[in-house]
């Protein structure tokens, strides 16, 4: 089934197959994406139910990254940063919940939220005590998945910053409005996450691999210049004076 889907690279509808959630063939961007695409890690040790809940995602816009044990999910929390995290607590070397607490003592924010068995009430409370934002209870309709998900991508979190700025620029994390001068820039998706991304690590050089791991998911072609792209359309938007420099051979910063 051919469906048409707004491509975040350049603010265009698309053609795109909802089920397979393939590239755009004229942008490469993936699936009907809708401008709310956050970067996801799936937690989930059930390989048929964990595919079928990335597809259904990625369809969405989202960018998703796949761990089937407590241990792959902690590698990739340390290595990437997350919009969202979907866990399941029946992971093979333990349940998902106790690895949510460690996260929550480093004072990770980030939106988690729980597939969790039916007829453990007592779980469910478990798990909002444990710090989850939400829970799903196991089985679960994609569509009602997919709702809690846009539901936890419009709440603003209130341990979140809101506002990062550089000089005369500033980015609302919360309305994902950028403006210079007070002057509102129309920003596509990809290049407000790159942008987040910089301001967040200000005065510290960030490399194409590190925008790369934050922004794209890790099936985009390691080849592909995405970021370089993101970037240069960042930089013509944001104007002058220039305000994302390049280090050459090592990457992109914005001075503190
Ligand atoms: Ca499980």
């Amino acid at each position: 089934m051919v469906a048409w889907g707004f491509c975040t690279s350049r603010g265009m509808s698309c053609p795109t197959t909802a089920s397979a959630s393939p590239r755009c063939p004229s942008t490469g961007c993936r699936g009907a994406a809708k401008l709310t695409g956050m970067r996801i890690l799936l937690v989930e040790d059930e390989a048929m139910m964990r595919a079928s809940v990335a597809r259904a995602l990625r369809a969405d816009g989202h960018a998703v990254d796949e761990a089937d044990s407590r241990s792959a999910a902690e590698m990739e929390i340390r290595t990437n940063s997350y919009g969202l995290v979907i866990l399941d607590r029946g992971l093979p070397d333990g349940d998902g919940l106790l690895s949510l607490q460690r996260w929550r003592r480093r004072g990770l924010t980030l939106p988690v939220l729980v597939l969790t068995a039916r007829d453990a009430v007592g779980d469910r409370i478990a798990g909002l005590d444990g710090g989850a934002d939400d829970y799903v209870i196991k089985p679960f309709s994609l569509d009602e998945l997919r709702a809690r998900v846009r539901t936890l991508a419009r709440r603003p979190s209130a341990l979140r910053q809101v506002v990062l700025s550089a000089g005369d620029l500033e980015l609302d994390t919360t309305r994902a409005e950028v403006r210079r001068g007070g002057v509102l820039l129309p920003l596509r998706t990809k290049e407000l996450a790159v942008l987040q991304v910089l301001l967040e690590r200000r005065g510290r050089v960030v490399s194409r691999a590190q925008l790369r791991e934050a922004c794209w998911d890790a099936e985009h072609e390691p080849g592909s210049n995405v970021e370089e792209v993101a970037v240069s359309a960042l930089r013509r938007k944001l104007g002058d004076p220039p305000i994302i420099r390049t280090r050459r051979g090592l990457g992109y910063v914005i001075d503190d």
